[in-house]
């Protein structure tokens, strides 16, 4: 079996897990309580925050612990709104192609009377820093672009989104749950106000993540309860979970150089050799994008029968992202992008793991070739294209 599919979610590592389990069994206190397990566990939960903290530049009062990636963003967002809000500011910048999680939330917040100026990704898949400075407004309360796309891995000037921010005054929050432990990262240098991110994403366990704060933002709660987390966080913290996520974040950054040179130079192969299939485009800024991260479209097939027939030769990828697959609906990044719904449906995301091997390239690039090759045999698109009924588009 040869897992591609690392930005839907990782398995955890070694060490993540051996920290996890450790815990449970020993330091299972609630980090509220005085007595000494308690205490062991308010030790281990600070321990967890000072190293999520080194590692992005920030200071350990400025992170928050959440219950993963969309939590981080809601929480940032709604924030931020409401700061704006007071101020009587209620304009939002984002882009097309963010996650769910963020598009959501601010189409909540324009039901609510905001308003939201979703910039273009262009044809490479990237935000212009220019654009932003051009959209950023008198009422605008909030700038929030993804660090790194999760369906097209593609990588956002963020230091240069960040600066134009500080500059104009305007709170700049970044998603960067496909970025943390796959690339540097520094909140400092790249004038992040606020940043969210997520164990499961970086071999850490599912349903833990961070949100950072700059000092001095207000946080707004979304949940309610005790004064876990400075208060803004209610309910007993997942100390366990919070301290291996810890630990898998330090090892990915202990390892992010050798893994990203290792990955890149996968990734590059495979995008060279899926490059041969006729009609087919890779989707995104060939350079500017993740280590891991391989996507492409094959114009003529449906990307649900091409994963299908993958699984069968114990390939495991994604179509789109793992929250739209499963719908009829193209990806609406890749419709972001400018493919059209045709093309858009014939898309393949392969995110590579750090242990992949020339091997399983290979096989790889070799069991799509022969997929796709079958796969249009008996596609009606197919036979419109070929027969020139209807026009090729890759
Ligand atoms: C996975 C992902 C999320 C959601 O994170 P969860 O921890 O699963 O809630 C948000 N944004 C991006 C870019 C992601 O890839």
């Amino acid at each position: 079996m040869i897992y591609t599919d690392n930005a839907a979610t990782t398995k955890m590592s070694e060490a993540a897990v051996n920290k996890m389990f450790s815990l449970i069994n020993t330091t299972w206190g609630n980090p509220s309580s005085l007595y000494s397990v308690g205490q062991e566990a308010k030790e281990a939960l600070e321990k967890a925050r000072e190293e999520v903290a080194a590692i992005i530049g920030a200071r350990p009062q400025e992170i928050i612990f959440t219950s993963g990636g969309s939590e981080a963003d809601n929480q940032a967002i709604l924030s931020a709104a409401k700061l704006g809000e007071r101020k009587g500011k209620r304009h939002i910048i984002s882009s097309a192609f963010e996650h769910h999680a963020v598009l959501h939330t601010l189409e909540k917040l324009r039901k609510e009377g905001f308003e939201i100026t979703l910039l273009d990704v262009h044809s490479d898949g990237l935000v212009r820093p220019e654009e932003v400075e051009t959209a950023i407004r008198e009422d605008t309360c909030l700038v929030t672009i993804m660090f790194a796309n999760n369906e097209i891995g593609t990588i956002q000037p963020i230091r240069e989104i960040g600066a134009i921010c500080r500059e104009k005054g305007v709170l700049f929050h970044t998603d960067a749950v496909q970025a943390i432990g796959h690339v540097p990262v520094n909140v400092v240098d790249d004038n992040i106000d606020m940043l969210s991110a997520s164990a499961h994403k970086f071999h850490g366990p599912k349903g833990v993540g961070f949100l950072y704060v700059k000092r001095g933002i207000l946080l707004t709660n979304l949940i309610e309860g005790g004064a876990q987390e400075k208060g803004k966080r209610a309910g007993t913290e997942n100390v366990p979970g919070i301290a291996a996520m810890a630990e898998a974040l330090k090892e990915a950054n202990e390892k992010m150089a050798d893994n990203a040179a290792h990955m890149t130079a996968e990734r590059d192969r495979l995008i060279a050799g899926l490059k041969e299939i006729s009609h087919s485009a890779l989707n995104g800024d060939a350079l500017k994008r993740l280590p891991g991260n391989v996507n492409f479209c094959f114009e003529g097939i449906e990307g649900e029968s091409l994963l299908l027939l993958l699984d069968d030769k114990g390939i495991q990828a994604s179509s789109g992202s793992a929250c739209t697959s499963g719908s009829l609906d193209p990806s609406h990044v890749l419709l972001a992008i400018g493919r059209v719904h045709d093309v858009a449906h014939g898309s393949l995301r392969l995110s590579i793991g750090e242990d992949i091997t020339d091997e399983e390239v290979d096989y790889i690039i070799k069991s799509v070739k022969e997929v796709v090759e079958y796969l249009r045999g008996f596609s009606p698109i197919w036979r419109d294209l070929m027969t020139g009924k209807k026009e090729f588009i890759l």
